[in-house]
């Protein structure tokens, strides 16, 4: 899809907060979400993040300020999950997302009305987007590949299949949670080097920087997703934390995979920024001249690479200071969204409106570029030096992490993510 009216940077709304220098929800952006007041019993309903404010859909559909397909959009878009707007595919989005934009844009003469319809972002709480019937998490950043693949399998580090298809595996939606859920520390069985397995807390807690992409509508069981079509299947993404237990992780994953290492919790942030929003930031799939040539089910010459910027910050238990850990760009991925969508669906095997892909960790060449502790302390081996004379090597109890992303190009107007945090409990 190419920028269109929605994404001139010269659009400037009533809302005087979508505005402000560094905004993560300018008018170019409209992320859909479900909120309701905080601390009340209100019912959850949609809303799409305008500045400082959500913009509550049920309340602007009773304005019956929409009409055609837009409204049909809109309804779906009010309510108390996602997935019928998930479901409505890439035309009714584009409406939608197009009114919403003329409604909230300066000189909209509907503003006076509208103005009733908006909640205070800082008076809202969230719930996660869509009911989410399948998780399926991927690993398509190379680097992460790499890093993590010297650590677990030294001799090997980068496994054959890697560059011939995005791998994943069927990970737990029961488990997925809104960001601001507290991360338990979960117990798991472990085996320390030469020693007898146990069972008890992880010592290995850690947190991985992804995307999560909400599917759309759906396909029917044994009929694949082709690659060209493929994000017409894309609603949007948001941030997304893979909680993991490197040392239960290291113990069970051979010969499957990952299991209990995984399973216990992933926090996604409330807000979905569309496909149509992150048009301007699209790049071509980085390539090196020795890879190999695609299977042509996963072969594409379109730009399917996002320019998304990803931070993770950690504040240490006790301490009033947020640090940077690391920082790099979506951009890197080896395998993009379309691609996660064909290779999931090659077999036949069903989607659904709401379903969650996670991207994988997310890592670039350089080493503060790393999306996990696992990578940027060498397994443990090279713990991090922090302010106040702190070090970590994993997570402690009451340590928070939180994600950020945003994507900025010149010529275009910067969009946010909002962020993803969780802090971290004592085991039970
Ligand atoms: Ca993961």
């Amino acid at each position: 899809m190419q920028p269109n009216e929605t994404h001139q940077p010269g659009l400037r709304s009533w809302v005087a907060s979508a505005q402000q220098p560094g905004t993560d929800f300018p008018l170019q952006n409209l992320p859909h979400g479900i909120f309701r007041r905080r601390g009340s019993t209100e019912a959850w309903r949609g809303g799409v993040a305008i500045g400082d404010a959500i913009l509550d859909m049920a309340a602007a559909c009773a304005q019956g300020l929409f009409s055609g397909l837009a409204a049909e959009a809109a309804q779906a878009a009010s309510a108390s999950t996602l997935n019928g707007l998930m479901a409505l595919g890439p035309a009714a989005w584009s409406a939608l997302r197009l009114a919403v934009s003329r409604l909230l844009r300066e000189d909209a003469s509907e503003a006076i009305r509208l103005q009733l319809c908006l909640v205070a972002q800082a008076q809202a709480e969230y719930a996660v987007p869509a009911r989410i019937g399948d998780y399926s998490d991927f690993f398509t950043s190379q680097y992460h590949a790499l890093n993590a693949g010297r650590i677990f399998q030294p001799d090997n580090a980068l496994l054959a299949n890697f560059k011939w298809l995005p791998i994943g595996y069927h990970g737990r939606a029961s488990t997925v949670a809104i960001s601001g859920t507290g991360v338990l520390r979960p117990q798991g069985q472990t085996r320390a080097p030469g020693c007898a397995p146990t069972f008890g807390p992880t010592h290995k807690l850690d947190y991985e920087v992804e995307l999560g992409l909400f599917v759309g509508p759906g396909n029917p069981q044994g009929g694949p997703i082709p690659l060209a079509e493929a994000e017409q299947h894309a609603f949007g993404l948001c941030l997304l934390n893979d909680w993991s237990a490197r040392d239960v992780q290291a113990w069970e994953s051979m010969p499957l995979g990952p299991f209990m290492a995984k399973n216990f919790l992933t926090s996604v942030s409330p807000w979905v920024v569309t496909l149509e929003a992150l048009a301007p930031f699209r790049l071509p799939m980085p390539r090196a001249a020795d890879d190999p040539t695609a299977l042509p089910y996963l072969q594409s010459s379109a730009p399917l690479a996002l320019d998304i910027q990803l931070e993770a910050w950690l504040t240490p238990a006790g301490s009033p200071d947020a640090t940077r850990l690391s920082r790099t760009s979506y951009r890197h991925a080896y395998w993009g969204l379309a691609h996660m969508l064909a290779q999931h669906t090659s077999n036949g095997c069903a989607l659904q409106p709401g379903d969650l892909l996670g991207t994988g960790t997310q890592s670039g060449p350089e080493p503060g570029e790393a999306g996990c502790l696992l990578e940027l302390t060498q397994g443990g081996r090279t713990p991090l030096a922090l302010p106040h004379g702190q070090v970590r090597s994993y997570l402690q109890d009451g340590d928070s992490v939180r994600l950020r992303g945003w994507c900025e190009r010149p010529g275009h107007t910067r969009i946010g993510f909002g962020d993803c945090f969780g802090t971290v409990l004592p085991a039970r």
